[in-house]
């Protein structure tokens, strides 16, 4: 047995437009899918709300419903001709909540997207850049209102200025968004010239970005209104400015730490001593090197990596040593090496080497 459709949504058969509407309004943000995922009886309860809405809002239904009940829907009921309430619930829902929002009307600008690379260093430190758009922008001539200066709005006569019309099919009427005004409910009476009637025109801004220290690649920055502008005074939509960033090469990004592998000799990574680091904001560092370091080895330097997004402190620098073995040596330096190989009498001055494989 289906249940009462002013049971559903809680009120009395007597109640008026605005009791079913804060009725229903209360119970469809409670039980909507986007508060309840995957609970299927707040779905079933929302899908009942939206079909009772559906009806009892609606002065045709409400009237055939308060006659003859459930019957006035059924297939070859007393309704005669029957609803079908798979589809449009979601209409009924934007439709409502998009007056909440102030919407309605002419849609709202479309959003904008500009890439923007920048290069590591920039990262690191914060940067200020200018990206130039182009993108609608409310026209100058008529301040976004399409109409020609000094000339007004006519009602639209198709739908008299409620932005929706209404079909009458059998028993039944289906209201939608009316075709002739785009659902504005009104009609220019003389175009501007300058945008033909539209309210917007072709513009190219420039506008400067703060891009704070520390971002990411892939950072998606939104800046509030600086899309398109909308249609005869709609609000404009956004502007996303999709980051990335450089590869360095250098230095390999590693989230807040950085990685820097940098060769050194294999006769200072044998004897010990110290050897310039570059750095990612520039200078240097100078790193102390052990005797008898091996290639691969890493040393970290504290607060010498990325900046973090928030907070003053900065990631690690890694530098992995790559041991560089003399590829052309002269004859001097080759006989010195052959020298070296026949003082290795023991066969201990590269033990790990010697052992490899043995055990
Ligand atoms: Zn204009
Ligand atoms: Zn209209």
């Amino acid at each position: 047995m289906k249940p009462d459709y002013y049971q559903t949504l809680g009120v009395d058969r007597a109640a008026d437009a605005e009791t079913l509407k804060k009725a229903y309004r209360k119970l469809a943000m409670q039980y909507h899918p986007d508060r309840n995922a995957g609970d299927a009886a707040a779905e079933a309860k929302f899908k009942e709300i939206n079909e009772a809405y559906a009806v009892l809002s609606d002065f045709d239904k409400r009237r055939a419903y308060d006659q003859f009940g459930h019957a006035a829907f059924q297939q070859g009921g007393a309704g005669a001709g029957g609803f079908d309430f798979t589809g449009g619930f979601a209409d009924i829902f934007e439709q409502m909540f998009g007056e909440m929002m102030g919407g309605g009307g002419d849609a709202r600008g479309a959003d904008l997207r500009h890439d923007l690379t920048i290069t590591l260093e920039e990262a690191l430190s914060g940067v200020e850049k200018t990206v130039r758009v182009s993108c609608s922008a409310a026209c100058g001539a008529c301040h976004g209102s399409g109409a020609k200066p000094g000339t007004g709005y006519t009602t639209c006569d198709a739908c008299r200025g409620r932005g929706r019309v209404r079909a009458t099919q059998g028993f039944f009427t289906i209201e939608r968004t009316c075709p002739t005004c785009g659902g504005g409910g009104q009609l220019i009476k003389d175009p501007c010239k300058n945008c033909r009637g539209d309210g917007r025109v072709r513009d190219e801004k420039k506008l400067a970005v703060t891009i704070p220290a520390g971002v990411e690649d892939g950072t998606r920055i939104r800046l509030n209104g600086e899309g398109e502008a909308g249609a005869r005074g709609a609000p404009p939509g956004d502007l996303y400015v999709m980051l990335s960033i450089k590869a360095h090469p250098l230095f390999q990004r590693q989230g807040p730490h950085l990685l820097l592998r940098m060769p050194i000799p294999v006769t200072l990574a044998a004897l010990g001593g110290t050897v310039d680091v570059p750095l990612l904001e520039g200078g240097k560092t100078e790193l102390t090197v052990a005797a008898g370091t091996q290639t691969g080895t890493q040393v970290r330097l504290n607060n010498k990596g990325m900046s973090m997004l928030r907070g003053k402190n900065r990631g690690d620098l890694y530098v992995e040593l790559m041991v560089e073995t003399p590829t052309k040596p002269n004859a001097k330096q080759r006989a010195l090496l052959e020298e070296l190989a026949k003082l290795d009498e023991k066969g201990d001055l590269f033990p790990q080497s010697r052992a490899f494989g043995k055990t």
